[in-house]
């Protein structure tokens, strides 16, 4: 149930609203909007008798939360969540752009590749170094190993790091090294382990599971907001159909409907969408015309030798090709590129 406060409720009328909520054995979230403070007052499934806060001082009006979520929705936040992540503004007016390897390989590899990302107008350098594998015959990354090396190329670079986290217990030695931690598609109903990012309070990617519907996801979204996580971003890494020409299927649908059902921030991730990096690209051009807020994208300096997704990984004169025709899209719809870790200053950046 959402309790919509007057546009003048004081900070003591909502106070006494938010004790009163807790006083019934429910969770308060706060949502404070521009014009006026939502809050939600979340149960366990039983029915909450809304005369007990309609006619309390500084309550405008009870409205109902139809949708399954609650706190990821609309309703909740009518405005988009934006975080910053170390400067970056990941959900606000302009585009953000993640790319890296698939998994870190070893030192060199990763070091080259997150200059040529940042050179090319990154914001963000992903690498995973606990790797969810199909075969426990391939590569399953460098562990912490792996994270020391993300750690050595953000020093180097400035650029905040995205890596998986695939284990409760791995969480806090991979907060202790990366800027956010990515649930992939297998552990989008890890619900323990969402529970647990969660209650960590640091930032996370969501990833879309590979047969999840949109309201699952958004039911996944709902696990880490409802330990009060509010730094979650959605990624859209396509689903299974019966197409098979494609590792996955696009669902450039969900960009626009996500946008519409949750206030969230949501990037794409061509690279596994399409599982092959000639279409890369043109994937990346369609998510940005779409809405999304964001990319993620595998880049590799000798996809060739990658121990994993080598196929689908963009070279980086490749990947700066893309860089460019994004930024060409987004300012076709009114959006830009976020300014890079070397443009903050600058606004948005020119094409
Ligand atoms: C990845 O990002 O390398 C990955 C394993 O992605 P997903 O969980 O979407 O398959
Ligand atoms: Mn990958």
């Amino acid at each position: 149930m959402l309790i919509i406060m007057k546009t003048d409720a004081t900070e003591k009328q909502i106070q006494h609203i938010v004790q009163r909520v807790e006083a019934m054995g429910l969770r308060a979230h706060l949502s404070k909007g521009e014009e006026r403070t939502i809050i939600g007052a979340i149960g366990d499934g039983r029915p909450i008798i809304k005369d007990q806060f309609l006619y309390l001082p500084g309550v405008d009006r009870i409205m109902p939360i139809t949708r399954p979520f609650k706190l990821a929705s609309r309703e909740f936040s009518p405005q988009d969540s934006v975080f910053s992540l170390d400067g970056v503004e990941i959900g606000g007016d302009g585009v953000v752009i993640i790319a890296g390897p698939c998994s870190v390989e070893n030192r060199s590899q990763l070091i080259e590749t997150a200059h040529a990302v940042k050179e090319a107008g990154a914001h963000a350098l992903r690498g995973g170094a606990y790797k969810p594998r199909t075969s426990p015959y391939s590569f399953q990354g460098l562990g912490e190993e792996g994270l020391e090396i993300l750690a050595e190329a953000r020093s180097e670079t400035g650029l905040p790091i995205i890596t998986e986290v695939m284990t409760t217990e791995q969480i806090p030695l991979i907060c202790q090294y990366a800027d956010v931690m990515q649930i992939g598609a297998r552990n989008m109903q890890n619900y323990s382990l969402l529970h647990a990012v969660g209650e960590s309070q640091h930032p996370a990617l969501l990833k879309r599971g590979m047969m999840a519907t949109i309201d699952e996801l958004l039911m996944s979204a709902e696990y880490i907001l409802s330990h009060g996580n509010r730094r979650v971003m959605l990624c859209e890494r396509g689903i299974r159909t019966f197409e098979n020409t494609t590792r996955n299927t696009t669902d450039i649908n969900a960009i626009p409907v996500l946008k519409s059902m949750t206030h969230l921030p949501v990037i794409l991730d061509p690279s596994h969408a399409t599982g092959n990096w000639e279409y890369v690209t043109a994937i990346a051009r369609a998510a940005i015309a779409a809405g999304a807020d964001g990319l993620i994208v595998e880049v590799h300096p000798h996809p060739e030798l990658a121990l994993s997704d080598g196929g689908q990984s963009l070279k980086p004169e490749r990947f700066a090709e893309l860089v460019t025709q994004v930024k060409a899209v987004a300012q076709a719809i009114g959006r830009c590129v976020a300014p890079s870790k070397t443009h903050l200053l600058a606004g948005c950046v020119d094409v």
